[in-house]
C-alpha cells in the first residue's frame, strides 16, 4: 500500500450536485440553493461557506454525544486499521460479542432482555424485529399469528415491513400493495384537548382500546405483534398520553401479542433515561434501536429481545435437527467499525453522565420551548426530555411551505432544525448547555419572525 493523504475535495457547483439523488429531499430546491455541511465539532456544524451552525437536531436525532468526539473517532480509526471487516455469517469478531454484552447490560426493564440482533439502520432493525416476531410465534406452534399492527402517523423506516406498519401516508401510497394483513391503531394526536401540554398529555389513553377493537375484528389469535414508537418523532413529536402505553401492554398481554417499541429516536438518552421503556415504565418484548447507538458515526441498528425469544428459536431448531435458527441477517450485521464506534459511544454516555444531564436539563428545555407558544405562527408546542415539536399554522393551500421557510431562515441564521411539514422539531445533542438552549429558542423565534 502507498501511504499518503487521500483528501476529498468538494466544490458545490450545480454540475457536481446533479448525480446524487438525495433521500427524503426536495432535490430541485436543494440543487438551486444547496445547504452543505463540511465539518462538525461538539454542538456545531460548519457549512461550506464557513459558518458555524448550532446543531438543534443532533444531526438526524442521532449525534447524542455531540460531534467529533475524540474517544469515538479514535476507536473507529484504530478498528479500521486492526480489522476492517469480518464475515458476519458463521464467523464473527470479538467486538460484536463485547457490544452485545454492553447493550444487554444497559438494556431497560430490569434484566428483561437477554439477546441483541444487529442490523445497520433503523429500517433494518424494524424489519428484523417484525420478522423475529412472526418467526417466534411460528416456532411456538402459533404460525397463524401473521398480522402486524402499526399506528397512524408512525414512522418505522422505509423497508417494506416498516412502511407497511408505518402510518405516514406519503411514505406508503406510491409503493404498491405492501405487506398483507396489517392494520393500524389511530394516532394519539389530540390537539383540541392537549394543545400546549407540557410533558405527557392528559388525554388519549382510551385510544389504546382501539387495539381491542382490532383484536375483535381480526381475531386476536391472528395477531403477531404491535409496533409503536413510544414517542413518535418523525411525524412531529407526538408524546404518548398518560396511561396509553400501559394500556397497550395490558391488551397485548391479554392476547399473547408481542409489543415492539421502536426506540430508534428515544433510545440512548433522548428522554433523559437510557430508553423510553425506562421513562414510561412499560416493558415491551422487542426494542429496535439505531442512531444514538454509535452517535451517528457508523451506521448500526439493533433489536433487543426479551428473555425467552432467542431460547424459543434454539429449542425449535434443536428439536427439528436444524442448523441455522433464524434465516435472516446482513453482510454488515455487527460491522467491526460500528461495534468499535458503539463501544466508545456507550463509554462516552456513561463517563459524562449524558442521560442524567439530559434529565437535569429537561425542565429548562420545557420552559424554553414553551416560551414560543405566544408566537402568532405557533399553534402547539410539545416536549419531553430533550425533544420538542413546535407546530406552525400552515399557510392556506400551501401545507409545509411555512415550515420549509422557517427551516431555511434558521439555517441561514446559523441554527439547524428539522421540519416535518409545518412542524419544527428540536432535539439537540445531550451535551447542550442552558445557554445554548436559550440561543436555540431565540434563533427559532427569529426564524419565525422572518417568515411570513
Ligand atoms: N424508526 C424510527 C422511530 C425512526 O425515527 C427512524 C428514522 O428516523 C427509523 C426507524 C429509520 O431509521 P433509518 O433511517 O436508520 O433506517
Amino acid at each position: 500500500d502507498t501511504a499518503g493523504q487521500f483528501d476529498v475535495q468538494f466544490e458545490a457547483t450545480p454540475n457536481n450536485l446533479e448525480s446524487f439523488w438525495m433521500p427524503f429531499t426536495w432535490n430541485r430546491a436543494f440543487k438551486r440553493k444547496p445547504k452543505v455541511i463540511t465539518g462538525a465539532k461538539d454542538m456545531h456544524y460548519t457549512s461550506d461557506d464557513g459558518r458555524q451552525i448550532l446543531d438543534g437536531t443532533a444531526g438526524l436525532w442521532c449525534v447524542n454525544a455531540g460531534h467529533g468526539r475524540k474517544k469515538i473517532v479514535e476507536a473507529v480509526q484504530q478498528q479500521v486499521a486492526r480489522l476492517d471487516y469480518a464475515p458476519a455469517f458463521q464467523l464473527s469478531h470479538p467486538l460484536a460479542f463485547q457490544l452485545a454484552n454492553r447493550l444487554i447490560g444497559m438494556a431497560p426493564g430490569d434484566g428483561a432482555f437477554d439477546h441483541v440482533f444487529f442490523a445497520n439502520s433503523g429500517s433494518e432493525a424494524v424489519d428484523s424485529a417484525l420478522k423475529i416476531a412472526l418467526a417466534y410465534h411460528r416456532a411456538r406452534g402459533e404460525g397463524q399469528r401473521t398480522r402486524l399492527i402499526g399506528r397512524e402517523r408512525g414512522y418505522h423506516g422505509v423497508g417494506f415491513g416498516g412502511i407497511s406498519v408505518g402510518g405516514i401516508v406519503a411514505n406508503r401510497r406510491k409503493f404498491g400493495q405492501l405487506l398483507a394483513g396489517v392494520d393500524h391503531l389511530p394516532h394519539t394526536h389530540l390537539p383540541e384537548q392537549n394543545r400546549f401540554a407540557k410533558g405527557q398529555p392528559e388525554h388519549g389513553a382510551h385510544l389504546a382500546d382501539e387495539l381491542e377493537r382490532i383484536c375483535t375484528l381480526h381475531g386476536p389469535e391472528t395477531i403477531a405483534a404491535v409496533i409503536v414508537e413510544p414517542l413518535a418523532g418523525s411525524t412531529g413529536v407526538l408524546v404518548p398520553p398518560k396511561g396509553y402505553l400501559q394500556r397497550l401492554r395490558e391488551i397485548c398481554d391479554k392476547y399473547g401479542i408481542l409489543l415492539i417499541f421502536d426506540e430508534v429516536i428515544t433510545g440512548f438518552g433522548r428522554l433523559g433515561t437510557g430508553f423510553a421503556t425506562d421513562c414510561f415504565g412499560v416493558t415491551p418484548d422487542l426494542i429496535t434501536v439505531a442512531k444514538g447507538i454509535t452517535n451517528g458515526t457508523v451506521p448500526m441498528g439493533a433489536v433487543f429481545c426479551r428473555k425467552g425469544i432467542y431460547d424459543t428459536f434454539m429449542a425449535e431448531a434443536e428439536q427439528a435437527g436444524g442448523t441455522i435458527e433464524l434465516f435472516h441477517g446482513y453482510t454488515y450485521s455487527a460491522h467491526p467499525l460500528a461495534c468499535a464506534a458503539g463501544l466508545a459511544t456507550l463509554e462516552v454516555y456513561k463517563e459524562e453522565g449524558l442521560f442524567e444531564h439530559a434529565a437535569e436539563l429537561a425542565p429548562k428545555w420545557q420552559e424554553a420551548v414553551h416560551s414560543l407558544a405566544d408566537h402568532p405562527h405557533v399553534i402547539d408546542v410539545r416536549n419531553l426530555g430533550l425533544v420538542a415539536g413546535i407546530e406552525l399554522e400552515p399557510r392556506t393551500r400551501a401545507p409545509g411551505a411555512r415550515g420549509y421557510e422557517v427551516f431555511t431562515n434558521a439555517w441561514e441564521d446559523g441554527l439547524l432544525t428539522r421540519i416535518t411539514g409545518d412542524i419544527l422539531a428540536l432535539s439537540p445533542p445531550l451535551i447542550v448547555t442552558e445557554q445554548q438552549i436559550d440561543q436555540m429558542v431565540e434563533m427559532t423565534r427569529k426564524a419565525l419572525d422572518a417568515t411570513p
